[in-house]
């Protein structure tokens, strides 16, 4: 048996076994022994119910009188019930696990694992872990003395799996006990000592204690995000072999066009154009990720790069994520460049002329196209294209933006006669990301950060404010803001009113709005209107012609109008801090102060939260907090797929994602020097593999 073999040749497991782990997927003895388990438990530190101390405890015990019951005003479900040792009974209590009132089987023995303390007036264990009792004790390893093995009751618990229970998993590991001794390195010995990887295997699946279990954890977690991070640099290096135009960087009229700007440059704009401009000297094409807080001002620097490219007779292509986003951007950067002889064009769904455009993109007519990715059809196709710019990158994903970017090469008439030729990328987004996320989802890139605002853009004012008591005294302060001229976002979370959320919706609001602020001009927006009467509203909004714009979210992405000065979001604790701050950000982008009201529904105290977004307005701080808060999946699951797929490591475990990606660095340096190198690495080449197809180009 080696890590390859099929899971059957584990003592214990059949055919039908065999079936339930494929589901699962697992195949091979490999990935049976990276079904790490999910806790640890001391079975030994169970008590009996008379000796409860308040604070963590288990205890094993049988459960009664589960019943439901919802406290509607709160959104809240409250199971409850009891549970009985030989000694005694405690109450316990679930919220919002409803399911828990059906899980148990009363007849039998737990262990439960929770918090044990005081509650409104009476002792209760608060939402503990369950696990049937026969499925800890039957598995434990029989022992023939009567002295039992002093580790037997410190056990990894694993998850349910297809179907396959949590102590067969202990049985299967139980029987591979013996082949942990020959579990090959997976790195170079450089990097790990030699038996590391056999140690930390055996340790998690047998630990002696606590410790042990974390340590061990520890390493796989770093030989995980090694694999993905090497994967990373191995696409880079591909990358480099890819042929681009090199754009040639000229001092004075890049000057010309900075002079023409109504404002200085911040000095963080400075030192990332700076780092775009050469970029786009190389004969390799760019890479790179332009990250910067909402209204950092991250639009001047592409249109510096698109002007540098026009430069050299070459076209741009501009794409964003919605049609209001593109018009913006369109009539934005044609008064600023058109001056200067460039030709712009705008191309969305509602496009009139979409025929003359594309005939004067493939004639060279066009220097920078704006447009969503879905005009990048088969039929747009361009004379010379050198650079693609992809504003709001975090709505697409990291497979999407090389599928686009592929697309994009393809449409050059270039490429035609030139396989290698790809345009120069750079990707916008204004989600700050932790550092520890930027290297696991965009390991491939160059980064360059805005991380200063203009001067003069006064701090946006965020209060929360408490739905029941506190909704009237917001009326006049926003009497007041639209009496000086001033506009306001309304977000709500629904756009119809929905019997089972408690949330408010969008029509309603609105409505009700209209009763409160008599005489003033009310919209509202959302998503599942029309693209041309969204483009109409958001152009009323945007002349000043609506004092109150009540939307769902779909104003968060870079729409931009300087005269609104109030954000009112509904329903404030359902959002993440990334959400939330996006949506700040839609105000504050003049010189007029700028007013957050996060709306609450909730009679507990304030979120975490909500008061974090009080006191900061740093997004890149936000987005750590929300990382800590939240996990990364919650947060950019959906939008990264692939890349956060980590299975052992915390993409919040900043330091160890550092050095995972210093030494796979270092690593991807060795093989581009002693390509026969990689040979030797067998398992560690075909494990990359895997996350390459996720990010590489060809
Ligand atoms: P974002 O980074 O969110 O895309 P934008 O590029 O839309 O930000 O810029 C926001 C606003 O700030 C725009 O109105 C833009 O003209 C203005 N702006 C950009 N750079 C500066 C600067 N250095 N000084 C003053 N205003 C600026
Ligand atoms: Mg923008």
């Amino acid at each position: 048996m080696n890590l390859l073999s099929e899971v059957t040749s584990v003592k214990g497991i059949g055919e039908k076994t065999a079936e339930a782990l494929h589901k699962a997927g697992i195949y091979t003895v490999r990935d049976l022994l990276y079904f790490l388990p999910r806790d640890y438990e001391n079975f030994q530190a169970a008590v009996k119910i008379k000796d409860l101390k308040p604070g963590k405890i288990m205890i094993k015990g049988k459960i009664s009188g589960l019943s439901t019951r919802h406290a509607r005003k709160r959104n809240l479900s409250i199971t409850s019930g009891k549970i009985t040792d030989e000694t005694g009974s405690i109450r316990v209590v679930w919220f919002n696990q409803a399911y828990r009132a059906k899980q148990f089987d009363e007849q039998r023995e737990y262990y439960f694992t929770g918090n044990y303390d005081l509650r409104a007036g009476r002792y209760q264990l608060t939402s503990p872990s369950a696990i049937l009792a026969e499925d800890v004790d039957g598995a434990l390893p029989v022992s023939n003395s009567a002295v039992s093995a002093p580790t037997a009751s410190f056990r990894p618990i694993y998850s349910q799996k297809g179907g396959i229970k949590p102590a067969q998993f202990n049985k299967f590991f139980a029987n591979l006990r013996t082949l942990f001794a020959d579990i090959p390195d997976l790195l170079p010995p450089e990097f790990a000592k030699s038996g590391k990887r056999a140690e930390a295997l055996y340790n998690s699946h047998f630990p002696d204690n606590d410790r042990e279990a974390r340590e061990a954890r520890k390493y796989l977690a770093y030989e995980e995000v090694f694999e993905l991070l090497l994967a990373a640099q191995l696409s880079k290096q591909e990358n480099v072999k890819l042929k681009a135009e090199s754009l040639k960087f000229d001092a004075k009229k890049t000057q010309g066009l900075v002079k023409s700007l109504p404002f200085k440059l911040t000095n963080a704009q400075r030192v990332a154009t700076w780092d775009i401009l050469q970029d786009l000297e190389k004969s390799t094409p760019m890479n790179r990720l332009l990250q910067g807080d909402v209204g950092s001002g991250k639009t001047v620097v592409a249109a510096i790069a698109a002007y540098q490219t026009y430069s050299n007779g070459f076209q741009t292509a501009l794409l964003a994520p919605t049609a209001i986003l593109a018009t913006q951007h369109y009539e934005g950067l044609k008064s600023l460049l058109e001056p200067l002889g460039m030709k712009l064009a705008l191309l969305t769904g509602s496009t009139k002329h979409k025929t003359e455009i594309k005939t004067a993109l493939k004639e060279g007519k066009i220097d920078l196209l704006i447009g969503t990715h879905a005009i990048i059809t088969d039929d747009t196709t361009f004379q010379g294209l050198a650079l693609c710019i992809i504003d709001e990158q975090h709505r697409f994903g990291v497979a999407q933006r090389q599928k686009l970017l592929l697309k994009t090469a393809r449409n050059t008439k270039k490429s035609d006669s030139n396989v290698d030729f790809a345009p120069h990328l750079l990707a916008m987004t204004a989600t700050p990301i932790p550092r520890s996320l930027q290297l696991t989802i965009f390991g491939d890139l160059d980064i360059s950060v805005i991380n200063e605002l203009p001067k003069g853009r006064k701090q946006i004012k965020t209060e929360i404010i408490k739905e029941t008591s506190q909704r009237e005294l917001l009326y006049p302060k926003i009497n007041t803001e639209i009496k000086n001229g001033h506009q306001v976002y309304w977000i709500c979370k629904n756009i119809d009113d929905n019997p089972v959320l408690e949330t408010t919706s969008v029509k309603r609001q609105a409505k009700k709005l209209q009763e409160i602020f008599k005489g003033k001009k009310i919209e509202f927006l959302h998503g599942r209107m029309k693209p041309a009467e969204k483009d109409e509203i958001m152009e009323r909004f945007s002349r000043g012609k609506t004092d109150i714009l009540v939307s769902t979210t779909v104003v968060e992405v870079g729409v931009n109008v300087p005269n609104a000065s109030v954000i009112v979001i509904m329903d404030a604790e359902n959002y993440g801090l990334a959400q939330l701050h996006q949506l700040r950000g839609r105000v504050g982008r003049g010189d007029v102060q700028s007013f957050c009201y996060l709306i609450t529904n909730a009679e507990n105290e304030p979120t975490r939260r909500l008061r974090e977004m009080e006191k900061s307005t740093d997004g890149f701080h936000l987005a750590e907090v929300d990382l800590k808060l939240r996990g990364p999946g919650e947060i950019y699951g959906a939008l990264q797929h692939g890349a956060l797929d980590l299975r052992i490591a915390t993409l919040s475990d900043t330091p160890l994602i550092a050095k995972a990606s210093r030494d796979a660095k270092k690593l991807a340096q060795e093989f581009l020097q002693n390509e026969d190198s990689m040979v030797k690495y067998k398992e560690l080449m075909s494990g990359i593999s895997h996350y390459q197809q996720l990010t590489t180009l060809n």
